[in-house]
Order: C-alpha cells, then structure tokens, then sequence
C-alpha cells in the first residue's frame, strides 16, 4: 500500500482533502492525522475492522484500548451509556483540548476499540484540523498516537511517515504540535475522578471543576508488580533505541555525574547523547547534546522531548542521560507529565545524587 501524504495545517483546511480523508475511513482505511497532543493513527471506531487494523499498523497489544475521539461534545452520548454530571463540567471547561474522559460504553462502540473494556476512552481535540477530519469522517474517530508500538509518540509528521509508511492509507502533515505530549487521561467511572495518566490539563486544572481528584499511584512509579487500571499502563512505552537513565539532584553535582557516566560509556565504545536544558548544555561533554528547553518554560520541554528522543534514534546514540524535571505539582504545571512520559522512556532507571 503506498500512503499518500498531504499538507493542511490549520490554516489551510481543504475541502477536497477532508473529502478523501472521509472516504478513506469509510471503507475502513486508516489515516494519520495531527492534534495538539501528538500525532494519531485514526479509523472508523464503530466498526471493529478498522481498530483491528490500528492495532495491526502499531503492533500494539490488541488489549490496549483506543481513545475515541470527536468533534462535538453532545457527540459523546452516542457513544457513552450514562453522560455523568462531572463529564458535561469538564467536556464544558477543557474541550476542545487535551482531556481524555474514561465513562461506560454504549452498545455502539465495539469491544475491539476499547480493548474488551466494558468503558470507552473519549476526546474532543482542539486541533482544526483533527476537528475537520473528524467531522468529514463521520464523527467518530478511533486514534492511539501515530507511532510503532513502544516508539516516542510522533510530533512531526516526519516521524509517522518513518512508522507508518506502507501501512496506512493516509498521512495528514499538519507541522510540529503544539503540546507534545499525549492528553490528560481521567477515568470517572469511580466515585472519586481518577487520573490515570498525567498531560497538558493538570490534577489542579481538574480540582477546580471537580473538587477531590486521585492520582492513579502507578504514574511516577514502577508498575510491574501492581495491577494498572489503564491496560496501556502496563506496557513499556516512548522509549528511544539508546539506554536511557535519569540523573537526579543538585545541578552542578548533576552535570559532574552525566559528564563522569558519559566520559565512561564513550571510552567503552558507546555513542552518548545528553538531554539538558538551555541552563546547562554548555557544562556537557558528549557525542550529541540536547536542550530540551528551559526550566521556567515546562511548555518548551513537553514539546521537545520526543523530538530529541526520536533524533537520538536517527543518529545512532547508543546510551543516553537526561536531567530529571520537576514533577511537584507546584507552579501547577505539567512537569509531572514529563517526568512520566520520561521515566517510561527509561524503563524507570532513575539514579538520585545528594
Ligand atoms: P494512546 O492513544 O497511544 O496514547 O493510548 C491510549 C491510551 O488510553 C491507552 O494506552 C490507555 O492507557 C488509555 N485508555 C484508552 N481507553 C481506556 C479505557 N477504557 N480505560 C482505561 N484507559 C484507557
Ligand atoms: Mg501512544
């Protein structure tokens, strides 16, 4: 199968694209296409097919359910059983944008999108884009992120065409996202809303409209000998082909550790990539040295972080060190998502200097 890629940005939305984009997820094809988050690979999820074949294009794990994404919120009664009260709040405060809300599925959602789930995954994207494609596609769009199964999710089109390529029917190059990193996953199917995967929208964001909310306990650690809620929690996700570890601590003891790690693994062969921040970079000593951003700017580092990850890939780096970002809830940022999606990354090989 040859995938054709085509350009449409935000603001160049074309008629005769979304058209073909539409027909393509019709017949049960797949078409990739760009949101604020990250790339996703999207299908017809009312018909089991076409989440069959994400499923295939991905090589992900068959119980690893989809997010179903639309494009108006009223949208989600068809898909869900009961719309709770705490659902319309949220859908009302954060959609369009990057909040997924976990709810029991309706009849019309098949158990293959949901990875035999009784509860579906729903989103309403801000992207004009997705919005369009969705909309031109029926209304009910299917979409992990665009990657190989356990890839650093893509945030360039580049990076889909890399994984994709030959196995889809489509890929829209929308340019680099926005945010970066996948949305905020909050499951309101218990008595108290649950955030089972940490993003963009924050547990405070969420507090203000919901009063007390939970952090699932698997987000910042191992989960290997606990039973995540998420099935996709348990899978080894947005790891770089290097050997990644985090080092923890003061800057400049931080800086002396990865230039002392790096100097080694050079000397025994290994090619080493560094991720710092704007602050640092200059202090290192290595075959290929990255800033992620900058501290202050936790906006920056989300949207750099699979880059890099994926361009280590591309130059052959071997082992990699990163800094450990800042995951305490103050300053009500996002950089508990980063530490997430980064200690997954490396498979939670944290070292902590002090
Ligand atoms: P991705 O779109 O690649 O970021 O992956 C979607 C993720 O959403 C899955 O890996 C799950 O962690 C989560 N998810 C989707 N549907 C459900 C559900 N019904 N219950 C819990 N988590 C879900
Ligand atoms: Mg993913």
């Amino acid at each position: 199968m040859e995938t054709k890629i085509v350009l449409m940005d935000e603001q160049s939305i074309n008629e005769k694209i979304l058209a073909d984009a539409g027909d393509i997820i019709r017949s049960g094809g797949l078409v990739a296409f760009p949101t604020e988050t990250v790339y996703g690979l999207g299908g017809d999820a009312l018909n089991e097919k076409s989440s069959e074949r994400i499923y295939r294009a991905k090589g992900r794990p068959s119980d690893n359910p989809l997010i179903v994404h639309i494009c108006r919120r009223e949208d989600m009664k068809a898909i869900v059983k009961e719309v709770p009260e705490t659902a319309w709040k949220l859908a009302e405060v954060f959609w369009p944008g990057p909040l997924t809300m976990i709810l029991h599925k309706s009849e019309k959602i098949p158990y293959t999108t949901t990875g035999g789930l009784d509860t579906v995954a729903v989103r309403m994207p801000r992207h004009k884009v997705a919005l369009a494609f969705i909309e031109a596609a029926g209304g009910y769009i299917a979409a992990p992120s665009a990657n190989t199964s356990g890839k650093p999710s893509p945030t360039l089109a580049k990076y889909v065409e890399e994984d994709m390529s030959g196995r889809i029917e489509m890929l829209i190059d929308g340019g680099e996202v926005g945010i970066g990193l996948e949305s905020t996953i909050v499951d309101l199917t218990e008595e108290i809303p649950m955030i089972l995967r940490p993003g963009y929208i924050t547990k405070a964001m969420l507090e203000e409209v919901l009063g007390e909310v939970k952090v699932d306990r698997t987000i910042l650690s191992d989960t290997t000998d606990k039973a995540p809620k998420a099935p996709g929690m348990k899978y080894r996700h947005y790891a770089p082909k290097g050997n990644l570890t985090i080092i923890a601590g003061t800057q400049e003891d931080v800086v002396k550790e990865i230039n002392r790690r790096a100097e080694r693994m050079r000397e025994g062969g290994e090619k080493v990539g560094i991720i710092g921040t704007d602050a640092t970079i200059s202090l290192y000593i290595g075959d290929s040295i990255k800033s992620a951003g900058k501290r202050e700017d936790e906006e920056s580092i989300a949207r750099a972080l699979y880059r890099i990850l994926r361009e280590f890939d591309d130059e052959g780096v071997t082992a990699i060190y990163s800094e450990a970002f800042d995951d305490t809830a103050k300053s009500g940022g996002i950089g508990q998502a980063i530490m997430n999606r980064l200690l997954k990354a490396a498979g939670h090989h944290i070292e902590h200097i002090w």
